[in-house]
């Protein structure tokens, strides 16, 4: 915010991920001068089908998100600009007005099993989610997402064992045809980035988890780093 101040940018956060979490104590969506919330059934909060908000304390910016969101009209039938079809469907928002009353309660959950998931996971070949450090900051674990070397032969394990895992996100944006080439990208590439998407691996997390089902999840996972002891990882 402060760079965006000093050089008089918009911030738009996206807080599709995030629903529910807070830095410094302060909510996210609150942060930038517009915050855009995805409703997937997947999301912390999600509907039964696709929708989403966009949120603003910037009345001016507010009406132009609503005009975008319906064809650009500031009345009925007249486009004062150009916008598209994005309205959230009315059975949609009343299924996100009940699930809205359970997202601090399953929150929670996901932080139970986060925490399991940290006690379980403790060996040297994985690198576990970074814990906030700042008081008052917490993490919603959207994902429990894990780090090793020998990522695709642990998933082929977990999956024998009927255990899913999956990688967010297999291709980075840099990557993906859409956007290669272009000249703002580094000759390099970005090799962290690169390096990151060959080692994730997102574990199973939500808030129907249990107890012994972390408890399995970290058992395999265990089991697999034990019997490839002295492999050489890739
Ligand atoms: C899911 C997601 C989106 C896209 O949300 P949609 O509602 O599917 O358009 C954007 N950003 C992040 C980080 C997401 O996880």
């Amino acid at each position: 915010m402060n760079v965006a101040r000093e050089q008089g940018l918009l911030v738009v956060e996206d807080c599709a991920q995030a629903h529910g979490a807070k830095v410094a104590g302060r909510p996210v969506g609150t942060w930038g001068h517009l915050a855009a919330f995805s409703f997937y059934p997947t999301k912390n909060l999600g509907a039964l089908g696709a929708g989403g908000a966009v949120v603003s304390n910037d009345t001016e910016l507010a009406d132009r998100a609503r005009r975008v969101r319906e064809y650009g009209w500031k009345e009925r039938y007249i486009s004062f600009s150009a916008g598209i079809n994005s309205r959230l469907d009315e059975l949609q928002a009343a299924i996100l007005r009940v699930n809205l009353t359970a997202l601090d309660t399953e929150n929670a959950q996901r932080f139970r099993w986060a925490d399991r998931y940290f006690q379980g996971l403790d060996h040297p070949a994985l690198t576990l989610p970074a814990r906030p450090a700042a008081q008052h900051t917490t993490h919603v674990f959207h994902q429990f997402v894990i780090r090793l070397a020998a990522r695709d032969q642990m998933r082929t394990h977990l999956s024998a064992g009927g255990i899913g895992s999956a990688i967010h996100y297999p291709v980075p944006v840099h990557r993906q045809p859409a956007y290669a080439g272009r000249s703002i990208l580094p000759p390099q590439g970005l090799p962290i980035t690169e390096k990151l998407c060959e080692t994730i691996l997102s574990l199973p997390m939500y808030p129907q988890l249990t107890q012994s089902k972390v408890d399995r999840v970290c058992a395999a996972i265990l089991d697999f780093l034990e019997t490839n002891q002295g492999r050489r990882p890739r």
